[in-house]
């Protein structure tokens, strides 16, 4: 059977840029690799979700990977915890969550509790396994002041408001549901109140806490939930394309989307998340993971970092180290592989955040009808045979290449 590969450049997409010649980074930048899938491979330009929507990287991903962000994305909470290795359930409501600093009226003093890089462990356990009203209260910390809570019970509901007011001196907020006759979201929103209630008071004169106080750092002393989602029920990958599949990825959240649809994680060492990514290195791990499964996930950070700076360099530097990346990918891979390249959204430099532009898209492999397309742009590949489509469209037209989706009719 055919494999194939998703490569998911975060945020490559761009506009034309005055100090670029009103080139896009993609267009200025010398990628003979990747303008080799271009010119073999089968082009076109991409809506993640729809013609000019913003999509964030969640959202963007479930797309592609075939699932209507519509139906199944119910907040950044459930793959915000899947992503940090929770095992989120159907109907859990699930948070991202800060270790803060508070001071005895409840004023936030410092929303990151000081970059807090050590002890949340011993923090977490002491709220971990909680039972509130009933419902189960299941917490683990992540990197830095992050983590992620999951309240576990029937009937909960997840349309409620924040807890963190994302300004330092402003109050913590009372969680509230959000329609007030909405009987399953306020119950959700008691818990949460009661929760924060009780992290004050087991964190305040918690030992790693009064280390730090010590130490002239700020205790971490409340823990806010924010993000709220309703863990949704999906299918997983093998499901729905009996397919194997792995993913190599460097940020929790695309972790926790393929996480949450059953794929295997392969966490490479290289992978920061950052600009000094070690592509070669997380190529490695893919042919090595495409010699035993059918299908690789693998998202690159670096670019969406360059476009949110507003800083066209970073993405000519790394659309060089995304080129050398596939040309390995390229001498390296099992003969029979697809690979399908493209980004997760477009993050222009001129707009600092996501905007609602295609993405160029190449399917490259066996039988693809080889278009006039010579290079790997947003313009060049708006000529290519694919035309435009939207993310949804990506897997189906992934495994008809492969031969490996079932037949509509007789
Ligand atoms: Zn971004």
């Amino acid at each position: 059977m055919a494999k194939a590969l998703l490569l998911i450049c975060d945020g490559l997409g761009d506009r034309p840029i005055a100090e670029l010649g009103n080139k896009t980074p993609l267009e200025a930048a010398s990628k003979p690799n990747l303008d080799r899938l271009a010119a073999e491979g089968e082009c076109g330009i991409m809506d993640p979700i729809a013609p000019g929507i913003r999509a964030g990287s969640d959202t963007s991903h479930l797309a592609i990977l075939g699932y209507d962000p519509y139906t199944y994305y119910t907040g950044r909470g459930p793959f915000e915890a899947a992503g940090i290795g929770m095992d989120v359930k159907e109907g859990d409501i699930a948070f991202r969550c800060n270790f803060t600093t508070v001071d005895d009226q409840m004023t936030i003093i410092d929303r990151r509790a000081g970059r807090i890089n050590s002890g949340t462990e011993q923090l977490a356990a002491a709220v971990n396994g909680l039972v509130i009203d009933g419902v189960e209260v299941i917490f683990k910390e992540s990197v830095a002041h992050r983590g992620a809570l999951i309240l576990r019970a029937a009937g909960l509901g997840a349309e409620i408001t924040d807890t963190d007011p994302h300004h330092e001196g402003e109050k913590v907020l009372a969680c509230e549901a959000i329609d007030a006759n909405d009987a399953a979201s306020a119950k959700t929103a008691k818990v949460v109140n009661e929760f924060v209630r009780k992290s004050y008071e087991l964190l305040k004169d918690h030992p790693v806490n009064v280390e730090r106080i010590k130490q002239g750092l700020q205790p971490a002393n409340i823990i806010l939930p924010r993000g709220a989602g309703i863990g949704p029920k999906m299918r997983s990958f093998k499901e729905e394309y009996n397919l194997n599949a792995t993913c190599v990825a460097e940020t929790g959240l695309i972790n926790g989307v393929a996480r949450y649809v059953g794929m295997k994680i392969v966490e490479v060492d290289g992978a920061t998340g950052g600009t000094d990514s070690n592509l070669v290195e997380m190529a490695e791990a893919i042919v090595k993971e495409l010699k035993s499964t059918d299908f690789v996930l693998c998202n690159v950070k670096g670019a969406d970092v360059g476009g949110h700076d507003g800083a066209p360099q970073v993405k000519l530097d790394m659309i060089a180290k995304l080129d050398e990346m596939v040309g390995y990918l390229l001498a390296n891979l099992p003969e029979d592989a697809y690979i399908v390249l493209t980004a997760d959204h477009s993050t222009p430099c001129s707009i600092k955040d996501h905007s609602g532009d295609p993405v160029p898209i190449v399917f490259w492999g066996d039988g693809v009808r080889t278009d006039s397309c010579k290079q790997f742009d947003e313009r060049s590949t708006a000529m290519g045979g694919i035309n435009r489509i939207r993310g949804i469209d990506v897997m189906k037209i992934a495994t008809q290449l492969m031969n490996t989706a079932e037949k509509f009719g007789a």
